[in-house]
């Protein structure tokens, strides 16, 4: 019998990360509010159920893959309340959570016997789809090595340390992302606007000591196509930039450029709405130096 495995949200990663558990050779149970995702999930060789805790039911590990912390909380809430929570199970968020929140579900969970531990990704759907995701997992040793295998079908998993780490270290990250897309937005509108082709431009920061992840891979795949099609939401990386600045106020760390990111971000969302891509934000930085250029230097 394969072992069956349980994935609660089933969106633009959830679905292709179901794919990858069914290649593997599990038997994969799904849940989602959207029958629309249902439906991509059944194609993908999954089975669809009516409620999070049919589908968690009987499942050796249950997977999370959800928008955010407060939505996980409720979901293990409605678990709770059909007796679908227990320690039979391994609870795996991951979901781009709060550190705070997870540690907190780690414990109360932990007094009752049962494991949750957090492992949010990076890689984005291009990596969901080819099982090339960094796995960024907060746990105690012993219950990461059980659930390995299962985590191994996304990609590279790497133990970050005690439950919330994951979780840190991808807020953390994803601030660095938006800092780097922010900044390469902004010195794009500069270089073209004193002359330089913008393709010519993120060609050559790319061999040069500028490059990062945004203009490795988000400005030629969607930005400079005008696309803007990498599936990952500007209201989701508001969130993880939001959980970074945030967990930094706790600590007591000062994060001035964070803070700011999180200004400029906020306001780029509430013109785009959350639901836009994330890369449309340097369309937006572009658009609105635009509304208010000035004369060009001259040469
Ligand atoms: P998404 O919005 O495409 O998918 C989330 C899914 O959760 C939706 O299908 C929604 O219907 C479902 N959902 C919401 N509330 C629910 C509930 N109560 N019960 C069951 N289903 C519910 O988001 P996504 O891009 O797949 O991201 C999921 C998580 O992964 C987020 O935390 C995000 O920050 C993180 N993440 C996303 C990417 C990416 O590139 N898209 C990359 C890394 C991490």
């Amino acid at each position: 019998m394969p072992e069956r495995v349980a994935l609660i949200g089933l969106g633009n990663m959830g679905t292709p990360m179901s794919r990858r558990l069914v290649e593997g050779g599990y038997e994969v149970h799904g849940f989602d509010l959207s029958s629309d995702a249902l439906d991509k999930f059944a194609a993908a060789g999954g089975t669809p159920h009516d409620t999070a805790s049919a589908a968690a039911s009987g499942a050796a590990v249950v997977i999370f893959m959800l928008p955010s912390s407060a939505i996980v909380d409720s979901v293990l809430g409605e678990l709770r309340a059909a007796g679908a929570l227990n320690a039979t199970s391994t609870y795996v968020d991951m979901s781009s959570s709060e550190p705070l929140a997870t540690r907190a579900n780690a414990a109360a969970l932990a007094a009752e016997g049962i494991d949750f531990i957090d492992a949010p990704v990076s890689g984005g759907v291009g990596g969901a789809v080819a099982g090339t995701l960094t796995v960024m997992v907060g746990g105690p040793v012993a219950v990461v090595e059980r659930v390995r295998p299962v985590l191994e079908c996304f990609g590279r998993v790497v133990r970050i340390g005690d439950v919330g780490t994951g979780d840190a270290m991808k807020a953390l990250n994803n601030l660095v992302s938006a800092v780097h897309l922010w900044a390469t937005g902004e010195v794009v509108v500069v270089a073209e606007r004193f002359g330089i082709d913008p393709a010519r431009f993120i060609e050559v920061l790319n061999t040069s000591s500028g490059r990062s992840g945004s203009s490795e891979v988000k400005w030629p795949k969607f930005i400079l196509p005008g696309t803007y099609d990498s599936a990952f939401s500007a209201g989701l990386m508001l969130k993880d930039t939001r959980i970074a600045t945030g967990l930094a106020a706790q600590l007591g760390v000062p994060a001035v450029l964070g803070e700011e990111l999180v200004a400029r971000w906020t306001a780029a969302v509430a013109d785009l709405g959350p639901a836009a891509d994330h890369t449309e934000v340097a369309r937006w930085i572009a658009e609105h130096a635009n509304e208010s250029a000035p004369a060009s230097p001259q040469p």
